[in-house]
Order: C-alpha cells, then structure tokens, then sequence
C-alpha cells in the first residue's frame, strides 16, 4: 500500500492524500489552502502525473465534508485539470460545498494572487458529477471495491470513510469531533480494524476542559462586551461552527432576555440555513426536538437580521457573524479594520487560524501596528480566541483511533511538533506504527495480511451471530452477571473474559476460533475446507478471507 500526500501533510489546509492499494488509485478529499494566494493554494497534482491524465490515474476522489479545505480545489481538478471519473460525497456536502465554493470564488475575484484559479461556472459543472452516499450505507465502487461512509460529527454530512479492496481496507478520518455539541452527534465508528487509519490531528497535544466551561466563558465575553455598549465580531465560516454558535446565542438571548441585536453578514448564510433546514434529518436529535422543556430550536434563527453595510458605523452594541472566518478578506477584515481600534469592542475568533492568515497572526497575540491591506492597525479591542472548534482534541483522537484498532496510522492535518508529540503517542500506548509525512512524501505501508480459508455456508451464517454474542459478553468484562444482562448466554459469558482480552490485543484469530466452538462446529475441518463442517456436510463451500 503506497500513500501520496499532496495536501495536509505536516499542514492545516488543502487535504488531499492519494492511497494506491489493491491495483487502485484514491483520492481523499481535494481541498485548497486558506493561507496562500500563489501556487501553494492547491494541490500539486503534477506529482501524480507530469503529463495529466488523471481519470487514467486515479479511481474514485471521495470528499469528507464541504468545508474548503477539503473540497476547494475540486473544480479545478474536474473542470481544469481534466479528471472525470467518479466523485463520492454525502447529501449535505453536495447541497452546501457549491455555497462555499461560491462565496470563495468572489473573494478570489478581489485578491487573485498569483495562483491557479477555477470559474464561477465550473462549480456547477463539477457538483453536477457528484455521487451520493448516505452514513452507514455501503456502495460498491468499482469491482472487488466498496466504500462505507460513517458520521464524523465536525460538520453536517461530515463522513469518515471505510475504503475496502479485496482483502485490504483504509480509514480516512477527515475532520472529526469525538464530542456531541448541540446539531451533531460524535462521531461514530467502530472495531474496522483497516490496514491504515489516516488521521487528522489538528488539535493533537490540547485536552479541552469541559463543554460547558469554554461556552460559558465565551459567553461571558461576549455579554461583557455588549453590556458595555461595544460591538462584537465573531469571524466565521457561513456554515459549520456558525450554525452550532447561532444556536448557543440563541440559548444565551433567550434565557438572558438580551435585546442586542444579532447580524450575520452572508447572504450565502441564509441559503445555508435554509438547507440546513431541509437536511434535518442529518442533525443530532436535540435540534430535531429540541432541549427539554423549551421549543425546538431547529435551524430557524428568528432573532439574526441581515448585516447591511450602513450599520458598520451605527452606534450601540450589537454581535456581527461575518465571513471569511479568518479574516482574510471580505466584510470580516473590512469590518476588523473599523472596530478593532475602539478598546469597548470584542473580536472572538471561534475555529482554527491557519498559518499565514491575519486571524493567526490575532490568536499569536500581535496587537501594536499590525500591517493589513497596505495600513497599520492598533488592535485595542479585546481578542477572545475560544476553542469551541469541531475537532477532536488530543483525547479524542487517542480514543478514536484505539477504536478503530489500524494495522498502522497516517497522521495529516496538523502542525508538525504537535503531529510528533501524537505519533510518540500512538506508539508509545497503542503499540501502532505511526507515520507522519510532509507534503509531497511517498510512504509505504506493509499491508497486514489476509489468509484465505475454506468454510461452509452453515458456518458464515451461524459465525457473525456467535463473534456478537462473545462482543456483548466481552463487555461485560468477563462479569457473568453483566455479560448475561448484556444478552449473552451462559456459554459465551463464561468465554466473555477471555474474548476481552483478545480484543484488546486484536487477536481475531482466538475470537474465531471461541465462536465457531461455540457455534458447535468442527474448526478443523472448517478451515481445512472438508466437507463435514456442522450438521449439513453437504453445504456448498464457499471462499472468505480473514484478516490475521
Ligand atoms: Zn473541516
């Protein structure tokens, strides 16, 4: 298995890793970098393939979410570059990235910089490509390959993907966030136990103190500034934390009885919400029924006005969502550069500043004589950076990537001491080989290896049923009485210890061997492929691989 980072490696920003395993070509999301305006901006494609030809090169692209970093060079690799072969994404990516995509593309008409660009109509032309999935669905993507898409709780449609090829599987994270927040659930998957997990890494070496702590002090910043007549800029992406901060103001407004008023710049932001309220069903049920005792919130939004330019100067206090979320251009810098002088304003930068961008340069404490758009700007307002970001942190990344239980792990989409300090980690604890590779590296990975063996049908009908039954004893810790409660019979929960630990040690070779004793069948000759396995020796056999 060969992996080509062309984005994200050592970096936040454009992730693009191209996976060759199985006689395939893959490529994982296909973003730009929000830092560069020169030839940084995009992937290198060229490191596939001088010559192009990339529909030659590369089976399928799958995109995990719709922020820009992950899907903005999409419609130049497509429409451009020329690769028309298939495009996997979720609803929701495919409904909102063309707004992302979008409201970049007038910002890239303002700053061109010197770097590769798409037009306006090539957006529409590379979404009307796209292939849907659905989480939890399995799609069989070209022979012998199938793909598995599982909610990755960063955004809404957010996917972690299970990529398989005979015998061989990937897991691409994406970004994801372990912890539920008030539209998403966490994320979700399972024991897939791939060949190689590739991981983001974005916040590898922070453990966030609680949920409830960080959005309390973030709101206590915010009402401080309002209450003190000042106005509060909160830099955002239209769609993602916007939505999830949206909703949180809500709460705090309602329960507070504040009369502020709430703008949000973008009119793209409307459209969004408006998607957002027909992709309910892909939002966690809080917002779907809303918090105990009190209305369901939905994705209405009855209390955020439109932003007009004339009010940039109105007195009085007010909160302004405005893009881009790191103040790189557009109405949030035009605004920045009017307020941030004035000491009774807040500007409270919600997500992750890329390098290079003026939001990191906010974050990293630079206030005196700050060099923007050619003027030099003394911030006197106060700078609130909260970490309500939709990431994983240190904690969150461990846990998922023990979760998945890899055969190795691939770290991206992160800074690189921080990446070092999550690599060590992995090792260290986990006992997983773990490879970090910067922008351009070529990293080989040795598969795991699958052992084909004979079983009859009886045995793969009855075999999923009892692993089940030895999963739920083992959860019970080997306990009789909690692995009984747990649905075990007493059979399997007297097994239910010894399955934990081979669990934990990802001995699947033990596990199958306990279930098909338990099963009643004669392992020996069900593996040797003779014809008296269980009762009916006269089942047809069949092949199945098993990963050892
Ligand atoms: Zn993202």
């Amino acid at each position: 298995m060969r992996v080509l980072v062309l984005g994200a490696g050592q970096d936040v920003g454009k992730s693009c890793v191209v996976v060759r395993f199985g006689g395939k070509t893959f490529m994982f999301d296909c973003g730009m970098h929000l830092g560069y305006q020169d030839e940084r901006r995009f992937p290198d494609f060229s490191l596939l393939s001088p010559s192009g030809g990339f529909t030659s090169v590369i089976d399928a692209v799958f995109i995990s979410h719709f922020h820009l970093d992950h899907v903005g060079a999409l419609p130049y690799f497509t429409e451009v570059c020329g690769y028309h072969g298939p495009v996997y994404m979720t609803h929701p990516t495919r409904a909102i990235a063309p707004l992302m995509l979008e409201d970049y593309h007038k910002v890239l008409l303002n700053r061109p910089g010197s770097g590769p660009v798409f037009a306006r109509q090539h957006i529409g032309a590379c979404m009307a490509k796209a292939q849907l999935m659905d989480l939890q669905e399995t799609l069989q993507v070209c022979e012998d390959c199938e793909v598995t898409a599982y909610s990755a709780g960063h955004v809404l449609g957010a996917a972690i993907l299970h990529l398989r090829v005979g015998g061989e599987s990937v897991v691409y994270t994406g970004d994801f966030n372990t912890v539920p927040d008030r539209h998403l659930a966490g994320a979700c998957v399972g024991w897939l136990r791939p060949d190689l997990l590739i991981c983001e890494s974005t916040y590898a070496t922070s453990v966030r103190e609680s949920k409830v702590a960080r959005e309390g002090s973030m709101m206590a910043a915010v009402h401080q500034a309002v209450a003190s007549g000042g106005k509060v800029l909160i830099p955002v992406f239209a769609v993602g934390r916007a939505q999830e901060l949206l909703l949180l103001l809500d709460e705090f407004w309602e329960r507070t009885q504040l009369q502020v008023p709430i703008y949000f710049s973008a009119p793209m932001a409307v459209r969004a919400n408006q998607y957002y309220r027909l992709l309910l069903n892909w939002a966690s049920g809080r917002v779907k029924q809303g918090p105990p005792g009190r209305r369901a919130a939905g994705f209405g939004f009855s209390r955020v006005l439109p932003w007009q330019p004339e009010l940039l100067h109105q007195p009085g206090p007010c909160v302004l969502f405005a893009t881009p979320g790191m103040l790189q251009g557009g109405t949030s810098l035009e605004v920045f550069k009017a307020w941030a002088p004035d000491p009774k304003n807040l500007v409270l930068l919600p997500s992750y500043q890329v390098a290079g961008t003026l939001g990191r340069r906010l974050m990293l404490g630079q206030r005196k004589g700050l060099l923007v758009d050619k003027a030099t700007i003394d911030v006197n307002c106060k700078v609130f950076y909260a970490t309500v970001s939709a990431h994983a942190d240190a904690k969150g990344i461990l846990q998922l990537v023990q979760q998945v239980a890899p055969a190795a792990a691939l770290l991206v989409h992160g800074e690189p001491d921080k990446m070092a300090f999550m690599s060590n980690k992995i090792h260290s604890s986990l006992g997983i080989k773990c490879f970090m590779p910067a922008i351009g590296d070529e990293v080989e990975v040795s598969s795991s290896g699958c052992t084909p063996v004979q079983t009859s049908a009886q045995l793969l009908r009855k075999l999923p049923m009892t692993v089940q039954q030895l999963l739920r004893a083992s959860e019970g810790g080997g306990s009789v009485a909690q692995g009984a409660a747990a649905g075990g019979d007493e059979q399997a929960v007297s097994a239910g210890a010894a399955a934990a630990g081979w669990m934990q040690q990802g001995d699947v070779g033990q596990l199958v061997q306990a279930a098909m004793k338990l099963a009643g069948l004669n392992t020996a000759a069900a593996a040797a492929g003779g014809g008296s396995a269980g009762s009916n020796a006269q089942q047809q056999q069949q092949q199945h691989q098993w990963c050892q």
